[in-house]
């Protein structure tokens, strides 16, 4: 390999806003046949708000800032968003005993209104695993709001649901052209999440994504797994992700994609980081390691 061609593609990728760790990198960009995206932060902005909150007791105040409260702890961003959202109803109590869940959701005791509460904030599964579940009627509420494209969370109040918060995310301004390009370079396009598949499906069919190529609900240990199982297919697989719970994946890809916006954790286990944070980066980074190549064979 001729090392000044090298040279010359990761300074101009660094112009460009693209961070490539090795030269070797260049090579593996060119097999790649498959583009794992992560949704929320990577191809969603990942900056949730609160839309609507339904309230299944009759006493929404005290869902809304009970909720809040809790996530005042976290920094998922669905945390900061519920936080934002319940603060405008007031001032958030202390929390005692909190906990959390990667993927799963969060738990915490707040006294509220002169009673103390066990307040659980989470995804369905991660309250039956605290042994509380939803009636149909509940159930069918929650799929309704994931099908309109919502992220949904269930607040239950002393082993009680209470009610949902729906948040909105939107796509990336530039995610449909960007994944028509990864298309176009043959490389088919695949959503990975731990948010419900009604949610994943949205956001899938307005990027254009297909989809048969959505895997939901995927817990952080089994993002790797996923990864896993696609190159036992076969498939040389690039991945694309912001977060903690993304590292393993990316680490585990043939060629990991970090997001500049995201946390250090991803970066440190990528090959190479998109300093912009936008999705066009990545058919531009394809199209510069296969030129680098071009000039080195
Ligand atoms: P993603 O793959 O979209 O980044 P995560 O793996 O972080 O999602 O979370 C998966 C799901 O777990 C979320 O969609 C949500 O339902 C639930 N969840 C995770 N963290 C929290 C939290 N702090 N509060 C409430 N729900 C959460
Ligand atoms: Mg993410």
């Amino acid at each position: 390999a001729t090392p000044t061609a090298l040279l010359a593609g990761t300074s101009r990728g660094s112009q460009l806003g693209i961070l490539i760790r090795s030269a070797q990198v260049l090579e593996d960009t060119r097999g790649a046949n498959t583009i794992v995206m992560d949704k929320t932060g990577t191809v969603t902005e990942g900056k949730l708000e609160v839309v609507d909150a339904v309230e299944f007791s009759d006493n929404r105040n005290l869902m809304v800032r009970a909720a809040a409260a809790v996530e005042a702890r976290s920094e998922h961003p669905i945390a900061q968003a519920i936080a934002t959202f319940g603060q405008k109803s007031g001032s958030l109590p202390a929390v005692q005993n909190f906990e959390s869940a990667p993927g799963g959701g969060v738990r915490g005791n707040v006294e509220l209104d002169g009673a103390t509460h066990t307040v659980v904030v989470g995804q369905q599964s991660f309250l039956e695993a605290e042994g509380i579940s939803l009636t149909s009627d509940q159930q069918g509420q929650l799929r309704a709001q994931q099908e309109s494209g919502f992220t949904t969370v269930i607040v239950a109040l002393d082993g009680n649901v209470a009610g949902l918060l729906c948040l909105q995310d939107t796509p990336k301004s530039d995610a449909i052209s960007a994944i028509e390009k990864l298309k176009s370079q043959g490389l088919r396009p695949v959503l990975l999440t731990g948010d419900a598949e009604p949610v994943a499906r949205a956001v899938a069919t307005q990027v254009g994504i297909d989809p048969h190529d959505v895997f939901a609900g995927v817990s952080p240990e089994d993002k790797v797994e996923k990864i896993k199982q696609l190159q036992s297919e076969g498939r040389v697989v690039a991945m694309v992700g912001d977060g903690v719970n993304d590292a393993a994946a990316l680490a585990r890809a043939d060629l990991g994609i970090a997001m500049g916006s995201g946390t250090d954790v991803a970066m440190e286990a990528a090959d190479l980081t998109i300093m912009r944070s936008d999705l066009e980066s990545i058919p531009t980074s394809i199209r510069l390691s296969k030129a680098t190549l071009k000039l080195i064979k």
